[in-house]
């Protein structure tokens, strides 16, 4: 054991969780860029996801002075509001993620912008339920800066045309700017993941901008179109608009999903949501 991994257990006692998803960071190469990234300033209201054993949580102190964490390990709780004390002000939610409200977490007053800012080394295998869940809260949220699978990265931030552009990259891409800002190898956390990581950046949209009627009815027509992506239009999409919508949406009902731009969905899905067109879909 290096004197450095001798330190860590000192301090924060148990080994990592596979189960919560930890890989902590400690190449502080890759904390100094992602604390770059971020770029806080001053007034910004800073929630972290996932402090773990305060990698970015520490640096990001030492720069801003006070930022909110979200962790659901138990053990690391008093260990990191312990060492936290000599970074700056933390406070600490015990809590599942997937349970806050991040809209509480933002401030009320109109002459500031409340907006929280989100921030974390995601729990790899709860990413897309975090994403979908602070997409929820997009009005509450500035932005978001999350260390995620390069894959789902990749995935996020894909056009039309690419083999990895599906649900995912119309999903966000409606709601958010994606912008995917580098790569990290596994090498960068303890223990290494199997798989390489890289850092995004998503921006929510002003809501004068996304220009969705329903996004219930956005959510569907995306999820049956990419649900059966080597099928044409007309026949993946039979359950959620007609043949007529399609066309009237100005898209060629032979063309497949993996074709159209996040413009074209958002027509589609408001032409197949507009109350006159109700009693045509199922
Ligand atoms: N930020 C630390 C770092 O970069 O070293 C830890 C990152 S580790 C990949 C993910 C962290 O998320 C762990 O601390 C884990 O305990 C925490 N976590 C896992 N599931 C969670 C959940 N549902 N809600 C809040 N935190 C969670």
């Amino acid at each position: 054991m290096s004197r450095e991994d001798a330190s860590h257990r000192a301090t924060f006692g148990k080994p990592a969780k596979k189960s919560l998803g930890q890989h902590f960071l400690h190449e502080r190469g890759v904390v100094d860029k992602l604390v770059l990234a971020i770029d806080p300033r001053p007034g910004d209201r800073i929630v972290e996801i996932g402090p773990g054993q305060g990698a970015l949580t520490f640096p990001l102190l030492d720069r801003h002075g006070a930022l909110t964490a979200i962790e659901f390990d138990r053990d690391l709780l008093e260990p990191l509001a312990a060492a936290a004390k000599a970074h700056g002000e933390l406070t600490l939610i015990h809590a599942d993620v997937m349970n806050i409200d991040f809209s509480a977490l933002a401030g009320d007053s109109p002459t500031d912008d409340g907006r929280i800012r989100l921030v974390g080394n995601l729990p790899y295998n709860l990413s897309s339920p975090i994403l979908f869940h602070a997409l929820d809260h997009a009005a509450a949220v500035r932005d978001m800066h999350f260390m995620l699978q390069k894959e789902v990265v990749d995935r996020m931030a894909a056009g039309p045309g690419s083999k990895v552009y599906g649900r995912l990259s119309v999903m966000l891409q409606a709601y958010c700017t994606v912008t995917a800002l580098f790569k990290v190898l596994p090498g960068a956390f303890r223990p290494p993941p199997k798989v390489d990581s890289a850092v995004v950046r998503l921006v929510p949209r002003p809501p004068e901008e996304i220009g969705i009627d329903d996004p219930r009815r956005f959510a569907d027509v995306v999820r049956a179109a990419f649900g059966q992506r080597r099928k044409t239009l007309r026949n993946a999409l039979g359950n959620v608009c007609t043949t007529e919508q399609i066309v009237a949406a100005g898209i060629d009902p032979q063309r497949r999903a993996e074709q159209l731009d996040v413009a074209d969905f958002v027509r589609l899905a408001n032409l197949a949501a507009a109350p006159e067109n109700a009693e045509s879909v199922a």
